[in-house]
């Protein structure tokens, strides 16, 4: 039995949910879209989940999404022997020359332009954060020399951030394209672009899409650099979610300016009407404890709170010890808060003359007017999602109830805060489908006698245009 939350749950695949009992049975808790990580993955395995996922949804009535996401310019350094250890004040070089097993003197950072990019005085993070390194000397061909600042253990292929540091790798690399264009192949619902600095970086995938793709793939740009910070406005006008990418972010920017972030990022993407993600260790201590802490809880219900659409695990998914019971416990968190009146997302107006101005006003009113009359669901049929997108960005308190007869976003729009959408293809004429889309909602068990829903439809319905039409019925 699926939850009724509306906040939804995006969970990153790995070998920790690699059977198909515990797929279905982590569905059955609450995961509505599972990520999968292009900074780790091996094709041949993302099929077979992909396929694993899918074989689900179509034998039992599933619409869970699948999210595609780019690693992005991300430096790693190379693998390292077992166990070593840097100490405050040791000197360590990082070398480009070959990929040499590491030591506690040389380490392989995999980034041919590294030494070239960098200055003394300037910072190396390691591993999130945990180690950090100053830069004394560069010979700007190969190597780097580098002075430890606060050491640690150094592990096997870990993430490295140069937050003061102008790097000039594209936002695509080479294995971001080829990612991307498989991630297509797979039909991914949605594809995220990690470390997004400009429009122009989500244009490129835009046209990478459109080159390989017959169908619009939605983008999530990943918020975790300074200037994407600076370039929000922009940013949000090329992209269709964001992400408050919270691990990456926390080590470009000092981790205490993040929870402020957060606030206005989810609050940008709510005036702009997209779905926001809140990302990076919501759950971390439940990767080895079936206990989360009362921060982790708090965290995840004040990520709700501040008005997140998707609230999003990553080890603890991919690598934990308990993916299922992680989502049980996200459920119950999300559950207990999401309804609350406290909880308070922009509600401007959309503006005459705008582009898709009927539709948009329509699907506001829809909203306003199911929180008076208290009806019970907003019915909408639509063939582009676009209406599934405005319905629940206004956040109504009533079910939003999607039909439509494009198989491609019945998965996509599982995204989206509170939407619920099914597969519907009959086009005899408005008056049929009001009456036979209420039917079915009412078998289903989301309306019964007496309440009111509000429909939305496009007439005629035969021209499959914009939805311009808003009717009220009490279920007899
Ligand atoms: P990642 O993105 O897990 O792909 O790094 C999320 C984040 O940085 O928070
Ligand atoms: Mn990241």
């Amino acid at each position: 039995m699926l939850t009724n939350k509306k906040t939804k749950i995006v969970a990153t695949l790995g070998p920790a949910c690699s059977t198909r009992e515990i797929i279905k049975d982590m569905i059955d808790a609450g995961v509505n879209v599972f990520r999968v990580n292009f900074s780790h993955a091996d094709y041949e395995d993302v099929k077979e989940k992909i396929n694993l996922i899918r074989g689900l949804n179509e034998e039992f009535g599933y619409t869970t999404a699948i999210l595609g996401d780019l690693q992005g310019p991300k430096l790693r350094v190379g693998v390292m022997e077992e166990g070593v250890v840097v100490h405050d004040g040791d000197l360590i070089t990082f070398t480009t020359a070959e990929d040499i097993l590491g030591t506690a003197k040389k380490v392989f950072m995999k980034y041919q332009n590294f030494p070239n990019d960098v200055n003394p005085g300037e910072r190396i993070l390691l591993d999130d954060g945990k180690l950090i390194f100053e830069i004394v000397e560069t010979d700007k061909k190969s190597e780097v020399i580098a002075r430890v600042i606060q050491g640690g253990e150094l592990k096997s292929k870990k993430g490295v951030n140069l937050p003061n540091t102008k790097i000039s790798l594209p936002a695509m690399t080479e294995k971001d394209i080829a990612d991307a264009i498989f991630a297509i192949g797979q039909n991914v619902d949605w594809i995220a672009l990690s470390f997004v600095k400009t429009p122009r970086d989500l244009q490129d995938l835009q046209e990478l899409i459109a080159e390989h793709s017959e169908y619009k793939i939605p983008i999530v740009a990943k918020i975790e650099m300074p200037e994407a910070l600076e370039n929000i406005d922009k940013i949000v006008a090329y992209c269709d979610a964001l992400m408050v990418a919270r691990g990456d972010l926390g080590v470009e920017l000092p981790a205490h300016e993040v929870p402020l972030v957060q606030k206005e990022l989810i609050r940008r993407a709510k005036t702009a009407r997209i779905p926001v993600i809140v990302a990076t260790q919501m759950m971390e201590t439940m990767i080895t404890s079936l206990t989360p802490t009362r921060a982790e809880v708090n965290d995840v219900a004040n990520s709700v709170m501040d008005g997140a659409d998707a609230v999003m695990l990553s080890g603890e998914t991919a690598t934990g010890n308990y993916p299922v019971q992680v989502i049980q416990k996200m459920t119950q968190i999300i559950e207990a808060v999401e309804d609350s009146p406290l909880i308070q997302v922009p509600q401007n107006t959309p503006q005459i003359k705008t582009k898709r101005f009927i539709t948009k006003t329509i699907c506001h009113h829809a909203a306003t007017m199911a929180n008076v009359i208290k009806a019970k669901a907003i019915c909408t049929l639509t063939n582009s999602g676009y209406t599934a997108f405005q319905i629940s960005a206004w956040r109504p308190n009533s079910h939003i109830l999607v039909f439509t007869s494009n198989k491609r976003i019945l998965t996509q729009l599982n995204l989206l805060w509170g939407v619920k959408s099914f597969f519907y293809e009959k086009t005899v004429s408005t008056d049929d489908t009001v009456t036979d889309i209420n039917e079915i909602v009412k078998q289903k068990g989301f309306v019964q006698k007496g309440d009111f829903l509000i429909n939305l439809a496009a007439m005629p319905i035969k021209d499959k245009g914009m939805v311009n039409t808003l009717r009220v019925s009490e279920i007899e």
